[in-house]
């Protein structure tokens, strides 16, 4: 059993920490920072890709974004994009494929020809593509179709990652450069953390460690250990568990299709999966799931401390599940869940992509798919959708990210940062940074 001290504590070996991690030993002259996973390697919960939809989110092509929010994630993808190009594996780590978003029908069309033209000056690569120009790239998407389509797309962007090797390109980076000052503790799961004189003592499975500032980013769990300390006791959680369904490669790059306004989970989409050659993985779905881990049954227990049910959380829920469109919508997402019906329920929805699949095309992908922690801000009763931050101002700081929080790893990670810098007066070099990853 060790007993140290550090500068700062990183709970969370996913590419959340692993950039932090990187951040912290490459631009600050902090003394020694550890990072502690439960597992013994890093990125294999959300950040693995077998679990996430692996693209690197731009903006452009997912509805559900505002152009707002499409601008500011663009910004975050393009420091991703400037880190792996610096690195000796860039081809391990980002891919070029085509994308696209593709409008279905006449109001998903006149949909898109309006959003082309308030979002192409932001996204010069995105063209507006009629039926033939979608037929030579993505021929599946015209055969046997009917309705009018249109989408937008481009076609030798970068588009796709794989964050797990990210994350560990990260901590390597981060050992290389930092030498001792980074202390790497797989296998280190964290039980508690208490209050002691100016910082933390972290109780973990092999001994404990006494840090100045602490970091939560553990995924759903980061709300458990929050609330555990009395913080983050205005939310609540709605885990979303996200399936997949793999057929042969009938898409050359990454398809999504239009968001539908009433629903607060993104749409399906097709996409090539990094990690099976020769296939396309459709989804992902949106299930209520009660765990903090997908197949972690062990966790459900902790999801039951985070929902802290009450009459808020309830009409939170209510308010949701009143919804017929909302409701219908959590029906199917189940029921894609339940063999024998399962797959000639998804071939619907796959088929508004790829027209011409058929059910023997189609399986599911046991296993496959991780889970979104989306929290229930239960004072102004809503569902908050994205990532969020619990960060008191006395040296911790709990971070939850769902989608698009891969993508956005080191622009949550300069956040994260900038407050421990302020908080523990280290030298920070943000010309380094901003040249490095802002390009500036
Ligand atoms: C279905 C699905 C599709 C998605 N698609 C995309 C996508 O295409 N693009 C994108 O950008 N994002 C996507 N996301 C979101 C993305 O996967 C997450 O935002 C990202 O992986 C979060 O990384 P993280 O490091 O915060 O969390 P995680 O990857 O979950 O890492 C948390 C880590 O904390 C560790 N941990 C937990 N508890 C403890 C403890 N007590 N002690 C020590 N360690 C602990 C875990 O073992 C884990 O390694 C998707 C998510 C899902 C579920």
């Amino acid at each position: 059993m060790n007993s140290s001290h550090v500068d700062v504590a990183i709970v969370g070996g996913g590419i959340s920490g692993a950039a932090l991690l990187y951040l912290l030993s490459r631009y600050t002259d902090l003394g020694r920072v550890a990072l502690l996973e439960k597992y013994p390697a890093i990125g294999e919960v959300n950040t693995h890709g077998r679990n996430n939809s692996q693209t690197l989110h731009c903006g452009d092509i997912e509805t559900n974004y505002t152009l707002e929010k499409a601008v500011q994630v663009k910004k975050t993808a393009q420091m991703l994009v400037r880190y792996a190009q610096a690195q000796e594996n860039r081809d391990q780590l980002l891919f070029r494929y085509p994308k696209m978003v593709l409008g279905v029908g006449e109001r998903e069309c006149a949909e898109l020809r309006e959003r082309f033209d308030t979002f192409s000056p932001h996204f010069p690569a995105m063209r507006l593509m009629e039926s033939k120009d979608i037929a030579a790239v993505e021929p599946a998407l015209t055969e046997g179709r009917e309705e009018a389509i249109v989408a937008l797309g481009s076609q030798d962007e970068i588009s796709t990652a794989n964050f797990s090797a990210l994350a560990k390109s990260f901590v390597e980076q981060a050992q290389a450069g930092g030498g001792e000052r980074v202390d790497l503790r797989l296998n280190t799961q964290l039980k508690s953390i208490e209050a002691e004189g100016e910082g933390y003592r972290l109780t973990t499975n092999q001994g404990e460690i006494t840090a100045r500032f602490v970091v939560v980013s553990a995924g759903g769990h980061s709300l458990l250990y929050a609330q555990r300390m009395g913080y983050g006791r205005q939310f609540s959680c709605l885990p979303i568990a996200g399936s997949f369904y793999y057929t042969p490669q009938v898409l050359n790059g990454k398809v999504y299709t239009v968001q539908n306004p009433l629903l607060p989970f993104a749409a399906i989409h097709g996409d090539p999966d990094i990690l099976e050659a020769g296939k396309t993985r459709f989804g992902p779905t949106a299930l209520v799931l009660p765990l903090l881990e997908r197949h972690k049954l062990s966790s459900f227990p902790e999801y039951l401390q985070v929902l802290r049910p009450d009459m808020q959380v309830a009409k939170v829920m209510f308010d949701l599940f009143k919804q017929k469109a909302i409701r219908n919508y959590m029906m199917k997402n189940t029921l894609f869940e339940i063999p024998v019906v399962r797959r000639r329920l998804f071939l619907k929805d796959a088929q508004k992509i790829v027209p011409n699949l058929r059910l023997e095309d189609l399986s599911f992908a046991g296993g496959i798919g991780g889970i979104r922690p989306v929290l229930i801000d239960k004072e102004n009763r809503k569902l908050h959708l994205g990532e969020a931050r619990i960060a008191p101002g006395n040296g911790l700081i709990f971070n939850m990210t769902p989608s698009p929080g891969a993508t956005s790893c080191l622009g949550n990670a300069e956040n994260d940062l900038r407050l421990i810098v302020e908080h523990l007066h280290c030298r920070f070099d943000e010309a380094a940074l901003q040249t490095e990853l802002h390009g500036e």
